[in-house]
């Protein structure tokens, strides 16, 4: 019988991370938990630690890690609690675990993965954000380091499955991202100002966080999946094409330069993708429903309005201008205007004018190490809370 395979998940407590534990959960014969981490949710967590026993958990703050070891102890669970950002990257680092499922949600990712990446582990990258930060510097820690860098966003881990192995890129014509349009494909445009959270999050094929959801409601989502896809399949925005497809049936299309499309079709649910991720090049059950064809019926598809979706267009352009700086800019005003959404400080219509504004603000950026990764981040965060009075 082979080893298991042991198992890091960053953020086990969201959407991502609870979707593991189930694909896990269901092939414990192949695999077993190694950490979770978390950042607030200690309860989600306790009852994670309960239930999975991994060696070890993290929170960042002190306290709640200490409140988590305490009641761990009570319930004779011998999982070790470690906190502060240092305990995400040792962990990440932990030469105990083989595969780490990146599911911490936005730049608080970008460390711990990127350390994972240089410590050469299999990475399951769900956390999008740390590689639009960090760009090419992070494919050069891969490349150096031997990690395998495995795509779980359904739309690239879509595209990895219908890409051969090896370096095709010279036989790809076009890859083909499909996106939903989110809830508000269909408001009228004059009702976009009045639109609430709770509209926004209401996603009406994918349960996901809140960040995303509104994200996917921007199509800034789809944007930021753009240069993720430049990254992860090296490949020019000339040959990147958004296809509005509102069943999310087919994750993402590979057309090649002979005519033919390979699409990847399955039910909107990422256990698929991260049961792929997690087996490669084998497959195993993911608990996801059978694709019933008659029921689907139609699969329609439509062309993007972008003046319905600025945000994508700001992306569009990041990719199209091919400056690594840019994206880490565009990220960090995203991260900053979506959350002073959530928190009501700002209008759904204002979150493309602050990006745009802190994008200009900054002018062309670029950035080589990760201090200077985080220095832009830091500043654009900065530019976009003030303009968000945050
Ligand atoms: P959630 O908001 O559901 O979960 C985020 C996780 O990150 C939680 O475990 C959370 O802990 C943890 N976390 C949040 N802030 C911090 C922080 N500052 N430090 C450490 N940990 C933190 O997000 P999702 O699961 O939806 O998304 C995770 C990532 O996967 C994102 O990058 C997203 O873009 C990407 N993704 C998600 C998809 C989905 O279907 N959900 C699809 C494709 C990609 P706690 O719960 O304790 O707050």
């Amino acid at each position: 019988m082979q080893d298991k395979s042991r198992i890091t998940i960053l953020g086990a407590t969201g959407s991502i991370g609870t979707n593991t534990l189930d694909v896990i959960a269901r092939n414990a014969d192949r695999y077993e938990v190694y950490a979770l981490t978390a950042f607030r949710r200690i309860d989600v967590l306790f009852d994670q630690c309960c239930r999975f026993k991994p060696r070890f958990a993290v929170i960042p703050d002190r306290k709640l890690a200490v409140d988590l070891q305490d009641r761990l102890r009570v319930h004779g669970i011998n999982t070790k609690v470690l906190s502060g950002e240092q305990g995400l990257v040792e962990i990440a680092t932990d030469d105990g675990s083989d595969t780490v499922m990146a599911a911490i949600v936005g730049a608080a990712g970008l460390l711990p993965t990127l350390a994972a990446a240089a410590a050469g582990k299999k990475i399951l990258l769900a956390n999008k954000e740390s590689l639009v930060m960090s760009g090419p510097l992070f494919m050069t820690i891969v490349r150096e380091s031997g990690a395998q860098l495995l795509p779980i966003d359904s739309e690239h881990n879509a595209i990895f499955q219908c890409l051969p192995s090896g370096n095709v890129t010279q036989q790809v014509k076009k890859l083909l991202l499909t996106a939903s349009g989110g809830p508000l494909l269909r408001e009228p445009m004059d009702r976009l100002q009045s639109v609430t959270p709770e509209q926004a999050c209401a996603h009406p094929n994918w349960r996901m966080g809140r960040k995303i959801s509104v994200d996917s409601a921007t199509m800034m989502n789809k944007g930021l999946e753009l240069i993720e896809a430049s990254l992860l399949f090296d490949i020019s925005a000339a040959q990147l094409e958004v296809v509005i497809h509102p069943e999310s049936i087919i994750h993402s299309m590979v057309e090649y330069i002979d005519g033919s499309v390979l699409a990847q079709m399955g039910q909107p649910d990422m256990r698929t993708p991260i049961a792929y991720g997690l087996a490669w090049p084998e497959r195993i059950e993911s608990g996801v429903p059978f694709l019933d064809l008659v029921k689907v019926a139609t699969l329609n598809f439509e062309q993007v309005d972008l003046n319905r979706f600025p945000c994508l267009k700001l992306a569009m352009d990041v990719v199209a201008r091919q400056n690594s700086g840019e994206s880490a800019v565009l990220n960090a005003a995203n991260e900053i205007a979506v959350q002073a959404f959530l928190d009501e400080l700002i209008r759904f219509t204002d979150i493309p004018i602050v990006v745009e504004k802190v994008l200009e603000q900054m002018g062309p950026v670029s950035a080589h190490t990760i201090e200077e990764v985080l220095a832009l981040d830091a500043n654009a965060r900065r530019l976009a809370a003030q303009r968000v009075g945050s």
